[in-house]
């Protein structure tokens, strides 16, 4: 059933070669006691190694079942020590970290037998070598006695036709050597054991027969086969394979034994999660923030119908951008190349004929809380001052109307009436402040006032002209500016008497929507001057001399479309031709509605007709969208830094948790794992830190959310922005997983290739 045949077997050290075994032949019976007598470095363990499979031979052969083993592939070999060969070393080789009966059951562990069968199993072994009340404790609460007993249960447990003993007794006391030569005597009954010895006074007094070594060569056998004795039993060899949770078991109990060490590494390589978990739960949170404000205040901010209208697709951004090109850069042509202005093609004319006004004021009311023409009007505007009359240029504001009856409007949802009352129904100016009462000098000085403070009461007391078309015209064809008769302008019977109606504050809490200061009129003022500049004469005579007075050019010539003619009449004449429309929506919603009413105009209509608007808020939170995206991202590049470091550092720890086990994976593979086993076992070994970390970075970074958000709640008010998402929790621990995997998969690689002799020589 075992024969070696012309073994040989030799180490080459750098140039030195030593011939451990020089043409060994020796055929066993199926079942005797043999001893190997010899002298330290004369082969003994060298024959056993290559007898159990752990070492190759050089050349001849190693029959086994009647079979050559020249073909025997790795797995084979695995297979064979796993149910073939018991294995007693002299220093026991038990696994430290995992109790005694679990040392037993190895074997089986590893060829995949059930938990029962095994449990069973091993305590019938530890029942047989008498350590059964043992079974539970570590190696390590042993004698050497008792721990060699563990190492033949363990030997005897999976029922092996051959067991393989090298100096079984050299680590142990003469008494405790006489009782586990009896406990191996007494398994040798119904196998074959190979004992390597070197003492000869044991072999003498156990062995069935003796054969003697000496400098690699068998010298003498006591009792060799007989010619007519050739023994055909058969050993029988079954499958080995170790399962994943084998694995994590033996991975969970060695990092058991250094706690201490495995927590820092899982804290240590959690600092990545906790940085991108932590940024994660941030821009998450402030993305619901930036929903929800845009939602509720951002949403309520105008749409804005402007004759000129900015068309920022992102294609056109990308075209600013790039220059609008995508043609080789410093070409060799002699010849340039005619573009289009990329600014001018990103602006859009929008013609607000009557068709589209009419289309407008069928919107459904129900969507606006305001609604603002802003007409080409211009107001002659003349004050009385300390020093005289004065010309106010003017850059206020119509204020929007509300268009439903009987419901606030824009200006009372979002602004404290201080003094006065509004009356859109009566032309007059709005004096809108500051949420400090503040006011630019400017609207101040239109009003023909002056000072550091003024008092509500001057404010309402100030009284302002403006002068109809055909009178301020009239003195203005006379010369230039300074020499307006400015008082006989203002106090001409014609002219308008503006006063302050009201003064409004912004409402706290609005600030967002409704910034800044300034004046404002309301419709009734354009309305009235519209009314009576109805038949001007230096209007009408404009239009028709198709002449423009102010630049003295004709208006055809005229190819800024802000002088065009259109435009220019009604500058002069106060028609009601609006150049920009705001619609201020009600909500989120209403707001969908009033852009769906606009774009439903331009269906079917080509690009020259459409009317394009301007939706500032949604152009303020992509913006504000991008960049929250582009800071995330920012931030999770650097704390991914800090992931890769982990792996790196995972890859060390599991480097040094390899050759810290060296000498286990030497005794798995003796107890038959196959080197995929092992690569498993640190496997499972970085999938436990790598789960723990990951564990641990999102528990922290939860637990860091609260901190956060009261900081944040204290610098900004708003409550509770830190929010953890659960699916991107999973995600983080899942890379962090695969992440530590990776780091220690070439250390595993490592421990998977190493020569098991080597292995169990370390220490
Ligand atoms: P024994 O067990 O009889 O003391 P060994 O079989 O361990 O002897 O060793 C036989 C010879 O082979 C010794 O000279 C030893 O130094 C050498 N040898 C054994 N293993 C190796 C190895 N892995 N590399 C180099 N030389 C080795
Ligand atoms: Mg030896």
């Amino acid at each position: 059933m075992l024969e070696l045949k012309n073994i040989k077997k030799s180490y080459k050290t750098g140039e030195f070669v030593q011939h451990a075994l020089k043409d060994v032949s020796i055929e066993f019976r199926k079942n005797e006691f043999v001893c190997i007598l010899g002298a330290s470095g004369s082969g003994k363990t060298t024959l056993l190694n290559i007898i159990g499979g752990l070492d190759r031979y050089d050349s001849g052969d190693l029959i086994i079942n009647n079979m050559s083993t020249k073909k025997f592939k790795a797995i084979d070999w695995d297979r064979y020590r796993n149910n073939c060969v018991g294995f007693i070393f002299q220093n026991y080789n038990l696994i430290p970290h995992i109790s005694v009966i679990d040392n037993v059951e190895m074997g089986m562990t590893l060829s995949g037998i059930s938990a029962s069968v095994r449990r069973k199993n091993a305590s019938d072994a530890l029942k047989k070598v008498g350590l059964l009340e043992h079974a539970h404790k570590k190696p390590s609460q042993l004698s050497g006695g008792q721990m060699q007993r563990v190492a033949i249960a363990r030997a005897l447990v999976n029922d092996p036709d051959i067991i393989l003993a090298d100096e079984p007794t050299g680590a142990l006391d003469t008494k405790t050597s006489v009782q586990i030569m009896n406990l191996i005597k007494d398994i040798a009954k119904d196998k074959l054991v190979i004992m390597v010895t070197h003492n000869p006074e044991l072999a003498k007094d156990y062995a069935s027969r003796i054969i003697e070594f000496q400098d690699g060569k068998k010298i003498n056998d006591s009792n060799p086969l007989k010619k007519e004795e050739k023994d055909d039993s058969l050993i029988n060899i079954r499958k080995t394979a170790m399962s994943f949770a084998t694995a994590l078991k033996l991975s969970f109990n060695n990092i058991k034994t250094k706690k201490g060490r495995t927590f820092l590494t899982a804290f240590a390589s959690s600092i990545g999660i906790i940085g991108i978990g932590l940024v994660l739960s941030l821009s998450n949170g402030f993305k619901i923030e930036v929903d929800n404000f845009e939602k509720n205040s951002l949403s309520q901010s105008p749409v804005i119908i402007s004759t000129q209208a900015m068309n920022m697709s992102e294609e056109n951004m990308m075209k600013m951008m790039e220059g609008g090109s995508d043609r080789e850069k410093y070409p060799d042509k002699k010849e340039v190349y005619v573009e289009k202005d990329v600014m001018e093609s990103m602006m859009h004319t929008n013609v607000l004929t009557k068709e589209y006004l009419d289309y407008l004021k069928d919107i459904d009311k129900t969507n606006l809380s305001g609604i603002a023409y802003q007409s080409a009007t211009h107001l002659n505007v003349i004050n009385k001052s300390e020093n005289g009359y004065n010309l106010v240029t003017d850059s206020w504001t119509v204020l929007p109307s509300n268009p439903n009856e009987g419901e606030q409007g824009i200006i009372e949802n979002n602004f404290d009436v201080l003094l006065g009352e509004i009356d859109q129904n009566v032309p007059g100016l709005i004096l809108q402040i500051d949420n400090r009462n503040g006011i630019y000098e400017s609207a101040i000085e239109a009003l023909g006032l002056s000072g550091e403070t003024i008092s509500f009461e001057d404010i309402m007391n100030a009284e302002l002209k403006v002068a109809i078309n055909d009178e301020y015209y009239l003195e203005y064809g006379k010369g230039f500016m300074p020499n307006l008769d400015l008082e006989s302008l203002y106090n001409s019977e014609n002219s308008i008497t503006l006063k302050v109606q009201a003064i409004i504050r912004v409402k706290e809490g609005k600030e967002i929507l409704v910034s800044g200061s300034g004046l404002g009129y309301t419709n009734a003022l354009t309305e009235l001057i519209i009314e009576k500049n109805k038949d001007s004469k230096i209007v009408n005579a404009q239009r028709e001399a198709n002449y423009n007075i102010l630049s003295n050019q004709p208006f055809d010539d005229l190819p800024n479309s802000n002088n065009n003619k259109e435009t220019m009449i009604s500058y002069l004449g106060g028609e009601a031709t609006p150049y920009m429309i705001l619609l201020y929506p009600k909500n989120f919603d209403s707001k969908e509605n009033i852009l769906d009413y606009l774009d439903d105009y331009n269906k079917g209509k080509d690009e020259a007709e459409s009317i394009q608007y301007t939706d500032m808020a949604s152009m303020i939170s992509s913006l504000s969208g991008n960049i929250m995206d582009a800071i995330t991202i920012v931030l999770i590049a650097f704390s991914s830094i800090s992931l890769v470091v982990s792996s790196i550092m995972i890859a060390i720890i599991t480097y040094i948790s390899v050759l810290e086990r060296t000498k286990e994976i030497g005794i798995l593979r003796a107890l038959g794992a196959r080197g995929k086993d092992v690569k498993r076992v640190f496997n499972a070994e970085t999938f436990i830190i790598g789960l723990a970390s990951g564990l641990l970075g999102i528990t922290i970074a939860y637990v860091l959310t609260f901190p956060v958000n009261i900081v944040i709640e204290n610098l900004s008010g708003l409550p509770n922005v830190a929010k953890l998402n659960i699916v991107h929790a999973l995600i983080l621990v899942t890379i962090n997983v695969i992440l530590t995997i990776i780091g220690g998969a070439i250390p595993s690689r490592m421990a998977s290739k190493k020569d098991p002799v080597i292995a169990l020589r370390s220490e």
